[in-house]
């Protein structure tokens, strides 16, 4: 079999948008899957394109993401179900009011203007469910949703169509790195052969790295969500509290889905997650504590999927620093989905040795070799996450 410049082990969008940037350069790219594109992370997430209050180290990314989210059309010839609805914060006092403040003075001194402060009446307008005792709030107006699957389907079209191949159900199962580059061993297409090779494998990022002698802090975790009855149009923006772990916004068909990175247990013997009930419950409480209209609601369904995690909650993006020609996109900490289009760019640009429109500073898994023995007796607590200056 000929050798191709790149293979993208994971047909999440991490891989399909990398791989599709690098076809249309007119690079050879095939991306595996084991199961199907778009069947993990990628394609059941809950669709959240976010950069309000996004760690300042991700505003790069995500800012890039959403001038492509918002021209996805062009992009891929869809526009993924994206549409914007805005993302907005509410502040439950004055002490919140205050961090809020100081967040968008932030992103102000950053260069970013798009994170404004809101009062008491504008909140009522924009979120008229929140509950009264709410006494202002952020928001960032061109935030919005996108469809998963559709984004799936969409990137994994344009891929085919700019001469890359893909193959679903199959599994990488082995890789030997030689002078020459990769030959990867498969389930179904015996053994293909690449210049480099990309783990973005999502939840099984860590397994992969183990396969190929590397070593890298990506644990899988289940991430989950409640889905309530069709309700009429309650709020357009997606919703969160200062402080509290929850968003919640109604989707175009009237349900309302209720997150926030609400855990779901993990069997990765069967690569599966399953509910857990006191999660749910959690989450439901934080709803209901603060939105007007849960004593009305009907919980309908409920689904969980697999995401990666790093320690410090931020992805992983570069060259291995053990085996050469590896690249590492992975880690995305059930925040990837919003980032994809953008990572894909950067990452396809980094593999042409050209230089990518956002640096990768501070996502390199180097910065886990510094601490590793911290990391490994003492990682960061959730709470605490969100700060590179942690790791360094
Ligand atoms: C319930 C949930 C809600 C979320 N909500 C949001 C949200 O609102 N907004 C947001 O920005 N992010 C959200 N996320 C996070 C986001 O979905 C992920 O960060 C992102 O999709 C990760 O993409 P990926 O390509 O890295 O991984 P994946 O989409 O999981 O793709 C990895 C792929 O690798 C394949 N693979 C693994 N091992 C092998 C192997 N050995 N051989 C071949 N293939 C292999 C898998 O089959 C899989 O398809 C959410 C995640 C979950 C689970």
């Amino acid at each position: 079999m000929k050798k191709v410049d790149c293979i993208f082990i994971g047909g999440g969008l991490m891989g399909l948008a990398s791989a599709l940037f690098m076809a249309r350069d007119g690079k050879k790219v095939l991306v595996l899957d084991k199961d199907c594109t778009g069947k993990h992370a990628s394609g059941v997430n809950a669709g959240g394109v976010r950069s309000l209050k996004r760690d300042i180290a991700e505003l790069p990314y995500i800012h890039g993401a959403l001038a492509m989210w918002h021209n996805m059309e062009k992009i891929v010839g869809s526009d993924c179900g994206f549409y914007q609805t805005g993302y907005l914060i509410a502040a439950e006092d004055d002490q919140a009011m205050r961090e809020l403040e100081q967040r968008a003075a932030q992103t102000r001194e950053l260069g970013y203007d798009n994170e404004m402060l809101i009062g008491r009446d504008r909140l009522r307008e924009l979120a008229p469910i929140v509950r009264e005792h709410c006494v202002g709030g952020i928001m960032s107006v061109k935030d919005g949703h996108a469809s998963p699957a559709e984004t799936c389907r969409a990137f994994h079209a344009a891929l085919v169509g700019a001469g890359g191949v893909v193959h679903n159900h199959c599994e990488v199962v082995g890789i030997d790195p030689g002078e020459n580059g990769f030959c990867v061993h498969t389930t179904s297409q015996g053994k293909l052969y690449a210049e480099q090779v990309v783990n973005c494998a999502g939840a099984w990022a860590g397994k992969l790295a183990h396969m190929i002698g590397d070593t890298l802090p990506v644990e899988p975790v289940g991430a989950s969500v409640l889905v309530t009855a069709r309700m009429p149009r309650l709020l357009h923006p997606f919703v969160a509290v200062q402080g509290r772990k929850l968003w919640f916004n109604q989707a175009r068909n009237g349900t309302l889905l209720i997150c926030g990175g609400y855990l779901a247990d993990v069997d990765m013997e069967k690569g599966l997650t399953r509910m857990n009930f006191h999660e749910l419950q959690a989450c439901a409480k934080v709803a209901y504590d603060l939105f007007a209209v849960t004593d009305d609601i009907t919980i309908v369904r409920s689904w969980a999927g697999l995401d990666g995690e790093t320690p410090d909650h931020f992805p992983i993006i570069g060259y291995s620093n053990k085996v050469p020609g590896l690249f590492h996109v992975c880690g995305f900490s059930k925040h990837g989905f919003a980032l994809s289009p953008m990572v894909g760019q950067v990452v396809s640009a980094l593999l042409q040795g050209k230089k990518p429109e956002v640096g990768i500073a501070g996502f390199e898994v180097e910065r886990f070799d510094r601490v590793s023995d911290l990391v490994a007796s003492n990682p960061i607590p959730h709470e605490n996450c969100g700060n590179l200056s942690n790791y360094k």
